[in-house]
C-alpha cells in the first residue's frame, strides 16, 4: 500500500489531452503487476499501447459464467507539489497513511488484491471468475478510451461489477453525470484608434455579444425526472466557469471564450442540454460556436441487483450493520458498464479524508474492514 502511494501517478490532463505517450500510471503499475506476480495470479499487461497500460488478473475458472470484475483507477488528481510537503510520502501516522491517492483509490486496489491472496490463502476454490482490472487514465474525466473502456472492447466483459471508490458509508448504485463545453463567440478585430471603428463601420465587439451570451444563459433549468437513486439532486448547469477574451487594451476584441459545466441526472443528456443552450441564443443574433469538452451520462442500477445486494449481505456479515444505498456525486467509470447492461456498484471502499488535496489519507482500520467485505463479497458473487 505504502509502494503504491509512493509511486506518484498524477494525471492532470482532461481526457481529449491525456497523452497516450507518457505513463503516468507506470509505476504503480509495476508494484500491481509484481504483487500479482508473487501471489501467482498471473497478470497481464493490457493497453492500447504498450506505455499507458492497465493491468488485469483474473481468478478463477476461465470458463465461468458467473464473472465479478473488481475495477479501480491506478492515477490520481494532481497535486500543488511546491506548496505541498511529500505529498507521496506513504507516511503512517494515528492509524492513517498519507499521500495522494491514499483513498482515491490506491487503498482500494491493495484492497482487491488482498481479499483475493486471504481466500486462496485459506484454500477456499471458487466457481466463478474474479476479474481483477487497475486502469489508467480515469481522473481526467472518465471518458477515457485508454482505461476501462478499452478493456471491454478487448473482452473482459463481467457479469457484474464493482469500482471501489472510497467511502463505506454508502453503497454507490448511480453516478450523476456530467456535460462540458465551450462557447466560442466571434466579433470583428480594429484598432480603437481608426475612424472605421469610430463611425460604426468596422469592429464588431466579440465580449460584448459574450456578455449578451451569458446573460441569455442564466437560470437556464433543465427538465429531469426526480430519481430514488438521487434524492434532493436536480441538474445544474453554470455558466460561465472561466471567461477568456480580448488581446490588447487598444483593440477591438475578435474573439471571446466561455465554459460552461453542467452536472445531469439520468435520463439527461448532452443533446438535451444543447438543444436548450442553441434555443437562447439563437434569438440574440450573435455569432458563435458550440464545442463539446466532455460527456459523462449519468447512471443508475436497480438496487436489488444481485452486485448490490451481493455487497450489502457481505457488510452485513462482516460489520453486522445495514448498509444504504444511494449515488454518487462525481463521475467514474462505471457509467461504460452500465451503458453496456452490467450491472456495476460506483463506490464502496475505505474511508478516508483530504481527497482532492495534498493531506490526502486513508483510515487504516477501514481499510482491513473493507478487504474483508470484498472477500465476502466475492464468495457472495462467484463463490
Ligand atoms: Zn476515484
Amino acid at each position: 500500500m505504502r509502494q503504491l502511494v509512493r509511486a506518484k501517478s498524477v494525471n492532470p490532463y482532461i481526457a481529449s489531452e491525456s497523452p497516450i505517450n507518457e505513463a503516468i500510471e507506470g509505476r504503480v503499475a509495476e508494484v500491481l503487476f509484481a504483487k500479482l506476480e508473487e501471489l501467482g495470479l498471473a497478470p497481464q499487461y493490457r493497453g492500447i499501447n504498450k506505455i499507458r497500460q492497465n493491468v488485469v488478473a483474473e481468478w478463477g475458472d476461465r470458463r465461468a459464467r458467473r464473472t465479478l470484475m473488481l475495477n479501480g483507477h491506478m492515477d490520481t488528481i494532481p497535486v500543488d507539489e511546491k506548496r505541498a510537503k511529500d505529498p507521496f510520502s506513504g507516511r503512517v501516522r494515528d492509524g492513517k497513511l498519507y499521500g495522494v491517492g491514499a483513498a482515491d483509490m490506491k487503498a482500494t486496489l491493495s484492497a482487491y488484491i488482498f481479499a483475493v491472496a486471504a481466500l486462496r490463502d485459506l484454500g477456499v476454490e471458487i466457481c466463478g471468475r474474479v476479474i481483477l482490472a487497475f486502469v489508467v487514465d480515469e481522473e481526467s474525466g472518465a471518458s477515457s478510451r485508454y482505461g476501462t473502456q478499452y478493456l471491454l472492447e478487448e473482452g473482459f466483459l463481467p457479469k457484474a461489477c464493482l469500482i471501489g471508490e472510497p467511502g463505506t458509508e454508502y453503497v454507490r448504485i448511480g453516478h450523476r453525470g456530467l456535460y462540458r463545453f465551450r462557447l466560442i463567440v466571434y466579433g470583428e478585430s480594429v484598432h480603437t484608434g481608426v475612424g472605421a471603428w469610430e463611425r460604426g463601420e468596422r469592429g464588431h465587439n466579440a465580449v460584448v455579444d459574450m456578455a449578451k451570451a451569458i446573460e441569455a444563459l442564466q437560470n437556464l433549468e433543465i427538465p429531469f425526472k426526480q430519481s430514488k437513486t438521487f434524492p434532493d439532486r436536480k441538474p445544474v448547469f453554470t455558466f460561465p466557469t472561466k471567461v477568456e477574451g480580448g488581446v490588447a487594451m487598444n483593440a477591438v476584441p475578435s474573439k471571446a471564450e466561455a465554459y460552461g459545466d453542467v452536472r445531469l441526472l439520468p435520463g439527461n443528456s448532452d443533446t438535451q442540454v444543447k438543444l436548450l443552450i442553441v434555443e437562447r441564443l439563437h434569438k440574440l443574433g450573435i455569432r458563435y460556436d458550440l464545442q463539446d469538452l466532455l460527456f459523462v451520462p449519468a447512471v443508475e442500477i436497480d438496487s436489488r441487483e444481485e452486485v448490490v445486494t451481493g455487497l450489502l449481505l457481505a457488510i452485513k456479515e462482516v460489520e453486522g450493520r445495514d448498509a444504504e444505498v444511494r449515488g454518487a456525486g462525481p463521475g467514474n467509470d462505471a457509467h461504460f458498464l452500465i451503458k453496456r447492461d452490467i450491472p456495476t456498484v460506483c463506490g464502496y471502499g475505505p474511508d478516508g479524508g483530504g481527497e482532492h488535496g495534498a493531506s490526502e489519507w486513508v483510515d487504516l482500520a477501514s481499510l482491513k474492514l473493507v478487504t474483508k467485505v470484498y472477500a465476502k463479497y466475492i464468495l457472495n458473487m462467484v463463490g
